[in-house]
């Protein structure tokens, strides 16, 4: 660290630094915004968890890269934090920051411990976007997102979340589907959704979204545990709700879509 723990939390020193909290996407350099661009070329130190900061060598010239690993978000905010009293610093998050991302932990730390401090939240295209965009259309209509980690809410929150959601019968995209030890979680899911929807309803699986090993499927409800193997951290699920259906665009290709309704109002 560059700034003592007494330097950074003396309230009383207006900080000449600042923090921008920027999402790079889903992986591919040509889904970062210019504002994400220009707000890493522009800074002083750059910090972030390793995995995003290889997604972005192209970027770095003349700043400081700090790699932190999975899993030490609190420390890597305070670092970022007290790091910005004095340098332009900018903590990368995968997709959108405010999407399961670094920018509410910021916010909530900041508000403690350093209230004068200038930080900005750059939005990135998110996983829900990345991926419905790769499967046809699934999202146009209103949609829920879900985390299925238990690391910070409970299993019976989730579970209660995702039964009150099938009910409803709108689209629900899980982020965080399945780690190399919480497997049974997805299973769950999806025994739930079964309870609410049809057989047929689409499921869509996106793995590395827009990164070179991408890989989409397109299965249903009643077929999805056949590709149970398929399902990782690096994927998003897309369950159809239910109105959605696949949509066959050419003979070999089929999407995945909801319709927003414009079929009952007009005749196209
Ligand atoms: N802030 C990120 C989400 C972080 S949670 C965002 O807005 O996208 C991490 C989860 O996001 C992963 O487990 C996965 O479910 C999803 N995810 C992020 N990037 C992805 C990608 N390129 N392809 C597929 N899923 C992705």
């Amino acid at each position: 660290m560059e700034t003592s723990p007494s330097q950074s939390q003396n309230k009383t020193q207006t900080p000449t630094g600042s923090l921008a909290v920027v999402g790079i996407g889903p992986g591919s350099p040509e889904m970062l915004t210019i504002a994400a661009e220009k707000a890493i070329k522009n800074a002083d130190i750059v910090i972030g968890n390793d995995f995003y900061i290889n997604q972005i060598p192209h970027l770095f010239t003349h700043q400081k890269v700090i790699k932190s690993q999975m899993g030490k978000e609190v420390n890597r905010a305070k670092q970022a934090i007290a790091l910005a009293q004095d340098k332009h610093v900018v903590m990368v998050s995968g997709g959108d920051p405010g999407v399961y991302g670094m920018a509410g932990l910021i916010l909530e730390m900041a508000e403690r411990i350093a209230p004068d401090l200038k930080i900005d939240i750059i939005p990135g295209v998110t996983a829900a976007s990345a991926g419905a965009a790769l499967l046809g259309a699934p999202l146009t209509n209103d949609f829920a997102v879900i985390s299925l980690s238990d690391l910070l809410t409970p299993r019976d929150v989730i579970k209660k979340r995702i039964r009150a959601l099938c009910t409803a019968g709108i689209p629900i995209v899980l982020y965080n589907p399945k780690s190399r030890t919480r497997t049974s979680l997805f299973e769950d899911v999806i025994d739930i959704a079964r309870e609410h929807l049809a057989g047929e309803i689409p499921i869509g699986i996106v793995k590395d979204a827009y990164r070179p090993d991408e890989t989409i499927i397109i299965t249903t409800l009643q077929d999805v545990m056949d590709v149970f193997d398929s399902i990782d951290m690096h994927t998003v699920v897309f369950i159809g709700g239910e109105e959605t259906r696949m949509l066959r665009r050419y003979a070999d290709a089929r999407g995945m879509f909801t319709p927003r309704g414009y079929h009952r109002k007009y005749v196209y």
